[in-house]
């Protein structure tokens, strides 16, 4: 018998893959698709994947034994190998770089991982002793390495055990630079497993004849869990509070429990159930333009495998999208719905999780690895039908997927900016689907360009929503001239005196707000008013935002941070001034004008925890907030019924930011936000601040006319060459020596344009920021026409850049590969 080996994809940035050899008695185990764990290097070792099993031994190096095998069935099917494949190949990175990207922590357990007692586990007895003994020795920490748990265990590889653990939700593996998990717990009570019959129920009612609250207490408990229907509902108990809320006595609840009638448990609870109490009609109906609008998709869907719903803010997409949803379940196919950043858009979540219960699967890289592993089983196993979910959820284990919808579809989020795989869900999404022949439909009220064009030539189904749900209407938008403002002393701040009247009349009509600004902190820098020094970042090429609650300045790049100085870093002045407007600043000053008001701020620093932002919604939603203060976190799918006007500042930043997409995101974010404004029966108002108003852009804003808009950027970029008449690599050279960067790149930019001719070649030129964490960069655009074979291009430049990174010049020196960089 001959020696079995196995191709192996770890999580490690080598090309291709790598080659181990299987002990004889495993021989029978070893299947494509099974993790296993395998050394590399001297120390390390890691979970990979078997992706091909042969009897070649590898050319260049001695093959190394796996250590262990860690599944019995393959956890990771056919075609999410080919994904991986695909997405490594296209994006020009490794298989390892994708594999990292594609499997939550827990599923990859390495010599790198650390590892820590699951906060809320509580089923000791399903622990062997060695495992007990091994929590019990986690419980007195915080977290420990794989190599403490080697040393504590006394064996030579702790895997096995690990990963029981993990199964028995027992321990939480994580990577060291992510956050460690804290879950979201609630308190529940039960009945005692004595009282689970309808005798002894009786019993218990008769003996609390004499106790009325207590008898009222388990009263309240049987109308919402009743047991004597079906005993297994005693299992999930009801929440403490429910008694509480009830008005029930506590101390009542505690005797009970004291006198062994009822348990308290505590339970993990999904960050999104229970949150949002609303009614949510689950049979609802489509509006006529909502079903002509999904029979046109279904039409679509006929003859192509994409579709682009355009719909109109407002016009009520999540219908239809639900439809579909529905119909594909009844079929028997998985879903997949991708969204930007759930976080941000909790309310169709919150939605979807109300009509489609048990079905649906929530996927977010804010999750535990814990809860992410248990989504990933539970699709593999069939469990979940429905996810939803961030990009990464692309690459779930599914086995027949039906439909994929990419909802916000312009959305930049979608593409992964780092580390490698630097993937874009969306385009990847379409790629799955062909994988499954399943069907993709792209939502956007206003719709990439790129999208857009593909829709235009035929390429995907171009469906038109442009009725807004009931007799809404768009709202009306007007532009503030701050400049003239300026000159005739109208402006009070950051604030035209138009804004402030405006935004009284809506506080004392009792109606809310919205002022978006797109820049959090209190000003972007600070100034000497004597030799006009700026605060800068020592180790990035940007200034330090000052932000007046920690009285501190940060960078927002690099994340350093250091005191408000009180003297000029030049002169020694101390004429220092706040310049430029944040969100905090804008809080401040509206809070001045309108002193009444209560203002709520949504942005990076007032919603780093999940139920911060889930909190700011709310309290928006219930009314108890006049104004709203935000960036384009606000921009996002939320919809407020008492929102009526939506002031927007510095306009003109986006406007005139140096990027050939500029006008088109300008033109997104700026509908988007605006598209806030109004619902139901109520015409919603925009003012927007700029001292361009003759700006082009604004006509097609005002106009609603993203067609016009299109049309006059396509001349512009077929002219100037831009996506999508050409598809763009962005090659970016970095090192901590400038002078370096610039030689390395200066010899790379002139040997890709010998060989592609310098109209496929721009660059090397030095990026709007030019040195970031003390990295200083260069960047070579690469622009290549329709009609030249992407795949043949790609291997020619793969090989040249590998032989780049052999000269002198390059030696280390870290070079970034960006496909589709657009
Ligand atoms: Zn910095
Ligand atoms: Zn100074």
């Amino acid at each position: 018998m001959t020696t079995l080996f196995v191709d192996v994809i770890i999580p490690v940035p080598i090309p291709g893959y790598f080659t181990y050899r299987i002990p004889k008695e495993w021989d029978s185990l070893i299947e494509i698709g099974l993790r296993i764990v395998v050394p590399f290097g001297s120390s390390k070792a890691y979970t990979g994947v078997i992706v091909a099993v042969h009897h070649t031994p590898p050319k260049n190096y001695q093959a190394k034994y796996v250590l262990e095998i860690l599944d019995e069935y393959p956890l990771i099917n056919a075609s999410q190998l080919k994904l991986i494949e695909w997405v490594a190949s296209y994006y020009m990175c490794t298989p390892g770089e994708v594999f990292q990207a594609a499997l939550p922590s827990g599923l990859k357990i390495s010599s790198q991982s650390k590892i820590q007692l699951n906060p809320t586990f509580e089923e000791w007895e399903q622990l062997t002793e060695k495992e007990n003994s091994f929590c019990e020795f986690l419980k007195g920490k915080e977290s420990c390495t794989f190599d403490e748990a080697k040393l504590f265990l006394e064996v030579k590889s702790p895997y096995h055990l690990i990963k029981s653990l993990v199964g028995k939700s027992a321990i939480i593996v994580f990577d060291e630079l992510k956050d460690r998990y804290s879950p979201k717990v609630v308190r529940k009570i039960r009945l005692r497993g004595d009282y689970l019959s309808t005798e002894a129920i009786t019993t218990l009612i008769n003996s609390l004849e004499s106790k009325p609250k207590q008898l009222s207490i388990l009263l309240h408990y049987l109308r919402f869990i009743p047991v004597l229907k079906d005993a297994s509902y005693n299992e999930k108990g009801l929440e403490k509070k429910s008694f509480t809320q009830a008005e029930l006595s506590e101390s009542s609840l505690q005797s009970l429990i004291k006198n062994g009638v009822f348990e308290i448990f505590e339970q993990i609870v999904s960050r999104f159930a229970g949150e949002d109490d609303s009614f949510i009609p689950r049979d609802f109906k489509l509006s006529d333009p909502q079903n002509r609008a999904f029979q046109e998709i279904l039409a679509g869907f006929e003859t192509k495998d994409v579709a682009l719903l355009k719909g109109v803010t407002g016009s009520g997409k999540t219908e239809i999208f639900i439809r579909l949803i529905q119909e594909a379940l009844t079929n028997g196919d998985q879903v997949l719905y991708l969204l930007p950043e759930i976080a941000l858009t909790t309310q169709i979540v919150i939605r979807l999780k109300k009509i489609f219960g048990e079905q649906l699967g929530i996927y977010h890289s804010k999750f535990s690895d814990n809860e992410r592993v248990e989504v990933w089983k539970s699709v593999a196993e069939g469990k979940y039908q429905f996810i939803v979910g961030v990009r990464s959820s692309v690459f779930l284990p599914y086995k027949n997927l039906g439909l994929i919808i990419v909802d916000e579809e312009h959305e930049q989020s979608f593409k992964q900016a780092d580390p490698a795989p630097r993937y874009h869900a969306r385009d990847v999404s379409i790629v799955l689907a062909n994988m499954h022949q399943a069907k993709v439909l792209l939502g956007s009220a206003t719709p990439s360009f790129e999208s857009y064009f593909q829709a235009k030539i035929g390429k995907y189904a171009l469906v038109e929503l442009n009725e807004r749900f009931g007799s809404t209407q768009l709202p009306e938008i007007r532009l503030i001239d701050t400049k003239y403002a300026a000159q005739a002393k109208q402006m009070k701040g950051g604030f035209s005196t138009e804004m402030i009247e405006k935004l009284q009349v809506n506080l004392e009509a009792g109606k809310q707000s919205l002022l978006f600004q797109n820049r959090r902190g209190y000003s972007p820098y600070i100034q000497c008013q004597l030799c006009e020094w700026i605060s800068q970042c020592s180790q990035c090429d940007v200034s330090l935002t000052y932000h007046s609650k920690d009285r501190e300045l940060k960078c927002h790049y690099c994340g350093y941070k250091e005191p408000m100085p009180t003297r000029c870093g030049a002169c020694g002045s101390t004429q220092l001034q706040t310049m430029g407007y944040g969100t905090e600043k804008i809080e401040e000053e509206i809070q001045l004008h309108l002193p009444d008001a209560r203002i709520g701020r949504v942005d990076l620093d007032t919603t780093r925890s999940k139920t911060a932002f889930n909190q700011l919604i709310h309290e928006m939603q219930s009314g108890n907030l006049d104004v709203i203060v935000g960036t384009q976190m606000v921009a996002k799918g939320l919809d407020f019924d008492g929102l009526s006007f939506v002031g927007i500042f510095d306009a003109d930043k986006m406007i005139n930011f140096p990027d050939f997409k500029a006008h088109e995101r300008a033109y997104q974010l700026i509908t988007q936000v605006a598209g806030r404004a109004g619902r139901r029966d109520q015409q919603g108002e925009v003012y927007i601040q700029t001292n361009q108003p003759a700006h082009e852009l604004f006509q097609f804003i005002l106009d609603g006319n993203y067609e016009g808009l299109y049309e006059l950027e396509m001349v512009e970029r077929e002219g100037y060459h831009y996506p999508p008449f050409v598809r763009l690599i962005k090659l970016v050279i970095k090192h901590i020596d400038e002078n370096k960067v610039d030689l390395a790149a200066r010899d790379l930019g002139r040997a890709l344009k010998d060989k592609y001719g310098p109209g496929r070649i721009l660059g090397p030129e030095k990026p709007l920021i030019e040195k970031i964490r003390n990295l200083y960069a260069q960047e070579i655009l690469i622009k290549l026409e329709k009609g030249i074979s992407l795949s043949k291009f790609k291997k020619s430049l793969r090989e040249d850049l590998d032989l780049a990174q052999t000269w002198n010049v390059f030696k280390g020196v870290q070079l970034v590969i960006d496909v589709d960089c657009n």
